[in-house]
């Protein structure tokens, strides 16, 4: 039997050397275009990096040692340029002699892969423009970097452009990356992909988001340009293109095979062509999906390999089937790891699939062992049965394994259900006694089997107009950042409290991850209320209403370097070591600790809570303290605060107060609007550091109203008083323009949409800051209302405590 394979990489190779283990007779040519076969395309950008020093560790074979323990006559440089399947014989061009020659063949293994998408745009074929799929791209890109590579842009963000922009900024390039989609690294959920781009940022990549390269041109200085579409040009030393990979057909178009729907050539599940004597395998060819419906383009290393067996063992004779693909594949972004195994969400809504989701955030491995971070998980199976349909992680430590035993699961049509039961290897520094995969098992079996409710962020806002949103979290995590319009209710105060909440609205409630919020759905559904737990808590909330980052403008010219050290100013500094605190610990110690310094007194603290990058900023913000820097290294986050002085807080441009800095406010209206304005003049002197007492009398009595009171003993006129009246902040109504609720409902859409606060959000705020807020006793008792009516801590007093009040303020507003 005489076997030509064309194509010597992945593939090509595993074909050959399969072919050769099963028969030991058959004669083997292996024709390869390029100098170089058996090389490890993978590893590529590792080599402009630097990470991997040495070129030839990329050369795993050559012709040589391949003759010698396989007995295969490879031929580099030697590209067969037409198949004669009539006669059985290939045409052949010696690319470094011209000469052409005809080999013949009883089976054909066609592996030539997939060529880099070259955009027909504008001077695309300057010099300097870039694709890298083989050993001499990548001896031409370090050519150019040789001749001094300042600054690089990589159109295109999924995973080879990604390992390309980090490579290149290892090698102290500076970095643009421009990617069509409004996420990076398009094979996973957007909303996975937030941690990857804040990533690159942080280590220098600019990125230009939701645009593409328009055309290429030299500047006047000879320089090469890329002009965007969103009318950005770029002042470039290189480009690479990285914009995808189409299956590489021309020969396989000569030879008359068949296609499939995406252009690859069109193979059975032997690996057959619609000739018996041709195989194909490799990215060249399309593969069913283990998931999705119809076949698909999978370029990925694994598949290749295994097709190219495959075929090997059905030319030899045999009957082995390849079984479809999942698209399991990995990517490291700088300290961060990313991947995916089986269907995403996106491409199970486009096949039109049914499928239920639920995220988490475990620990790559047990949180008190040092060098771990938490990792977002999401896993995506089937409404009815469960069976698993696909998964994605980002992380720092455990991701590939948490991968891969998915893939695994997926790979044994497994359904979540059995996830909870995989017993997995844990040690502190490896693992933990739940793992991650248990825990996700163990959600969505909650889903399966309706222990859990979940809402969802895309939910957002039209669930939560129905309903009302409970944040559950501590005042310091709510204090950083919320979903707008969240009444905050401790999970630990919250079976005290539960008068506070309706009965007649469904309940969102939500934490940072997810766990706090399921304790509250099970206390309240278990107390008769209708909820749903946020899944994935407000961090997968704060993952999808991300906003494509902006490109910022002072990075686009500044290298990536770590930041220089602030310089000491005067002053303790205390070393706060909050690793393997889950949030709120860290924000927690660091108020108590800031409570023992004195103004300019630094802490330098230590997690590795991601969350904690962006609650940092904005509790400094909120508590007129100093975040000097924030650095990371792997999963562990330092950040450097300065505590503020006791001015901190106070505007600047107003002069000292000289008398009582104390504000009494009269809030006689029920209007939203009013008892809005009341608050947030109220909110604005407490900042300033004056007292406030708010008297709330007649109709503003309702804006202190809960919702759902207690039953209390009262009479026909009092409970009709109580029925007409509105209850609560969340049920006032706009002084004009109420429309039957529309004007109102309108309102406070706009508001939630320009991130105003919402009326129980501003009267929380007040009311920590520590605002009174007073209750008339007289206008109660006309209008029939009980104390037990009220929310929580409102004092009740008559107008001698008005009176007090406003004799010490040297301001009253009546409202
Ligand atoms: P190829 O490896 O492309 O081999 C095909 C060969 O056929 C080529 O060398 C070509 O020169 C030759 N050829 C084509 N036509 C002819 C002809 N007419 N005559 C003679 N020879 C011909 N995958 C992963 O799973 N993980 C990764 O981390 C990863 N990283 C990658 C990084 C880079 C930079 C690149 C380029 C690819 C990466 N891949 C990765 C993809 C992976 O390399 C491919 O999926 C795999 O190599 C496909 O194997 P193949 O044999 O089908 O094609």
């Amino acid at each position: 039997m005489k076997l030509v394979v064309i194509g010597g990489v992945a593939a090509g190779m595993s074909l050959a050397a399969r072919a050769r283990r099963l028969d030991e007779s058959a004669e083997i040519v292996v024709l390869e275009r390029s100098d170089h076969v058996s090389f490890a395309n993978c590893g590529l950008p590792y080599h402009i990096g630097g990470e991997i020093e040495r070129r030839d560790a990329l050369l795993l074979q050559t012709p040589e040692r391949l003759k010698a323990s396989l007995n295969l006559d490879v031929r580099v440089a030697q590209e067969a340029t037409a198949i004669d399947r009539g006669r059985r014989r290939v045409t052949v061009r010696d690319r470094k002699t011209g000469r052409t020659y005809e080999e013949s063949y009883d089976f054909l293994g066609l592996c030539p892969g997939a060529t880099p998408i070259r955009p027909a745009l504008p001077g695309v074929d300057l010099p300097g423009i870039r694709t890298l799929r083989n050993m001499e791209d990548m001896d031409a890109i370090l050519g150019d970097m040789q001749s001094g590579v300042r600054h690089a842009t990589v159109i295109g963000a999924g995973y080879i452009g990604v390992e390309m922009a980090e490579n290149l900024v290892r090698r102290g390039v500076r970095v643009t990356l421009v990617e069509m989609l409004d996420q990076i690294m398009p094979p996973l959920d957007r909303e996975m992909t937030g941690a990857l781009e804040d990533e690159l940022k942080r280590r220098g990549v600019v990125l230009h988001l939701e645009t593409a390269a328009a055309a290429f041109r030299h500047s006047a200085t000879g320089r090469l340009q890329v002009e965007l579409k969103n009318g950005v040009t770029l002042d470039t030393d290189m480009t690479l293109l990285c914009v995808g990979v189409r299956p590489d057909v021309a020969l396989a178009k000569t030879a008359g095979l068949e296609f499939g729907p995406r252009g690859g050539i069109r193979v059975d599940e032997h690996q057959r062509t619609a000739d018996p004597n041709i195989f194909a395998a490799g990215d060249a060819v399309e593969v069913r999906h283990q998931v999705l419906p119809d076949t698909w383009l999978i370029p990925l290393a694994g598949p290749a390999n295994r097709q190219g067996r495959v075929a090997a063992e059905n030319i030899c004779g045999r009957d082995t089937v390849f079984t479809p693909v999942q698209g399991t594949a990995i990517v490291k972004v700088f300290d961060l790891t990313a991947g995916v195994t089986g269907a995403t969400e996106k491409n199970l809504q486009r096949a039109g699939m049914p499928y239920r989701k639920c995220y988490l955030h475990p620990s790559g491995h047990a949180g008190y062992y040092p060098g771990t971070g938490p990792m977002q998980l999401k896993l995506l199976f089937a409404p009815d049965t469960g069976r698993l349909l696909g998964a994605q992680a980002v992380g720092f430590d455990g991701v590939d394994k948490r991968l891969d035993v998915l893939a695994t699961a997926i790979r044994a049509g497994q359904t979540a259900r059995d996830l909870q039961d995989a017993e997995l290897a844990y040690a502190p520094p490896y693992g933990s006694a739940k793992d991650p995969v248990n825990m996700a098992g163990f959600i969505a079996t909650n889903l399966l089997q309706g222990d859990l409710q979940c809402w969802y962020a895309e939910e957002f806002p039209a669930r939560a107009e129905k309903g009302l949103v409970l944040d559950v979290r501590s005042p310091q995590e709510y204090e950083t950042g919320h979903v707008p319009g969240a009444v905050n209710i401790p999970l630990d105060e919250l079976r005290r409290r539960l008068g506070e909440l309706p009965r007649d609205r469904e309940i969102l409630t939500y934490c940072r991850v997810g766990l706090r919020s399921c304790l509250t759905y099970r206390i309240l559904t278990q107390n008769g209320f209708r909820a749903a737990s946020l899944a994935g808590g407000f961090n997968t909330f704060r993952a999808w209403r991300r906003q494509a980052p902006e490109p910022d403008a002072t990075q686009a010219f500044e290298p990536y370097a770590e930041p220089p050290a602030a310089a000491a100013p005067p002053g303790r500094t205390v070393t706060l070591d909050c690793l393997g605190l889950q949030c709120p610990g860290p924000i927690i110690r660091l108020k108590e600790t800031m409570s023992d310094l004195d103004p300019g007194d630094q802490i330098v603290l230590q997690t590795n809570d991601p969350g904690f990058i962006g609650d940092a900023p904005a509790w400094c913000a909120a508590q007129g303290h100093t975040l000097v820097e924030i650095t990371t290294a792997g999963p562990q986050i330092t950040a450097r605060i300065r505590k503020g002085g006791p001015a901190a807080k106070a505007n600047p441009t107003l002069p000292a107060a000289s008398g009582p800095r104390k504000k009494s406010i009269v809030v006689f209206s029920g209007d939203l609007d009013r008892v809005m304005a009341a608050f947030v003049i109220a909110n604005g002197a407490l900042a300033m550091g004056d007292q406030v007492s708010i008297f709330f009398t007649f109709w503003g009595l309702n804006a202190l109203r809960k919702s759902a009171p207690p039953p209390v003993a009262k009479g026909l006129l009092d409970r009709m008083f109580g029925w007409m009246m509105p209850r609560g902040p969340t049920a006032l109504k706009l002084s004009s323009l109420n429309m039957a609720g529309i004007g109102t409902a309108l309102m406070k859409k706009v508001m939630r949409d320009k991130r105003v606060d919402s009326l129980p959000e501003l009267m929380r705020q007040a009311r920590e800051q520590g605002a009174r807020l007073i209750a008339c006793s007289m206008s109660m008792d006309v209008m029939g209302m009980k104390k037990e009516e009220l929310l929580d801590g409102i004092e009740v007093g008559g107008v001698a405590s008005f009176l007090g009040e406003a004799n010490g303020s040297n301001a009253t507003l009546f409202i």
